[in-house]
């Protein structure tokens, strides 16, 4: 846990919300961007007390995905005279002049569910778990920046994004880890403990790494919250979640190529975890939890919690994944 964070050359923070830390000057000029967006997306280098001084003067590699004047992440499919090809979130293809670009990055986080029919849970207290994902997936990105490593967010306001384009963003950009951000429902049996549940690809070593370390930090990080009335279901873990014929269950882990895991981290129907999870302590419990897991899996062997031995089974019926009925956000 306490290894240094590994650098790399064009560290760059994928979000807007990171943005504002960009401190140093680079003379870096991205293709088609004004300069004020330029300034903008100066990568804040990370910089170790301890580590090499990451070279200056690298290459930082081809522009793989951009964040659009609105703040959505498409994938780069061409860079042409006109402009960058772009993938939509819905799965068309546009040009766009201007934009920040993204390189390759450490790790990608998906902000479960977004936009107005895909509200995903809903608490007792109102509270979206759009809202929740997004908030959470917002600071965590902040806080693994904060130790040097790249991130960058599948979706960055409230829109929708189908499945297969939120696993693209990640496999474009090269992330080493997918974690899609959730909080579950309905409300199940009473626990003293949470309910965390964190499914990963049941064929990855790595995944279950990745999983294995995601539920030890989070689960030790809630269980220090006193008085909250958890609900859990009785296999909760680290889970491999399959259909009758042996695939995978869920799209997030069925779809991308990158090492992936899904974060279920609690249960937001249960009022009292809805009560928690609205509050501004549990969002920094929860994104320094999940920054401790993914330096870990970045800069160390450990494994954390084993998968559980039995799989669930599980065969979905009418998943959002698809681009049936999607609408575009704004572009530009
Ligand atoms: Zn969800």
């Amino acid at each position: 846990m306490a290894s240094s964070p590994k650098l790399r050359k064009g560290t760059a923070l994928g979000l807007g919300l990171a943005l504002t830390l960009a401190s140093c000057a680079s003379d870096e000029r991205p293709f088609l961007l004004p300069p004020d967006a330029v300034q903008a997306a100066t990568p804040t280098t990370a910089v170790s007390t301890t580590g090499p001084t990451p070279p200056t003067t690298a290459d930082p590699g081809e522009p793989l995905a951009l964040i659009t004047p609105t703040g959505v992440v498409v994938p780069i499919l061409e860079v042409g005279e006109g402009g960058y090809l772009v993938q939509t979130p819905c799965q068309e293809q546009a040009t766009l002049t201007f934009g920040t670009p993204l390189r390759e990055v450490d790790v990608v986080l998906d902000p479960g569910h977004g936009g107005e029919i895909e509200t995903g849970a809903v608490g007792p207290n109102g509270l979206t778990e759009k809202d929740l994902n997004l908030r959470l997936s917002k600071l965590t990105a902040l806080r693994i920046s904060e130790r040097g490593f790249t991130v960058a967010l599948t979706r960055t306001n409230d829109y929708r994004v189908p499945l297969i384009t939120r696993a693209q963003i990640a496999d474009t950009l090269k992330a080493e880890a997918l974690i899609s951000i959730h909080h579950n429902a309905p409300v199940l049996a009473d626990s003293d403990t949470p309910g965390s549940e964190i499914f990963y690809q049941t064929a990855s070593l790595q995944s279950a790494r990745l999983g294995g370390l995601i539920q030890e930090e989070v689960l030790e990080a809630l269980s220090a919250f006193d008085d909250v009335d958890w609900v859990s279901a009785a296999d909760a873990g680290v889970l491999g979640v399959l259909k009758p014929d042996g695939t995978e269950s869920y799209g997030m882990i069925r779809r991308p190529e990158t090492t992936a895991v899904l974060a279920e981290l609690g249960y937001l129907a249960n009022p009292s975890e809805a009560e928690l999870f609205a509050s501004d302590e549990y969002v920094e419990v929860a994104a320094e939890a999940l920054a401790n897991a993914v330096e870990r899996f970045l800069s160390t062997n450990e494994s954390g919690v084993a998968p559980n031995d039995q799989n669930r089974t599980f065969t979905p019926t009418g998943g959002t994944g698809g681009v049936a009925g999607c609408t575009d956000p704004a572009l530009e």
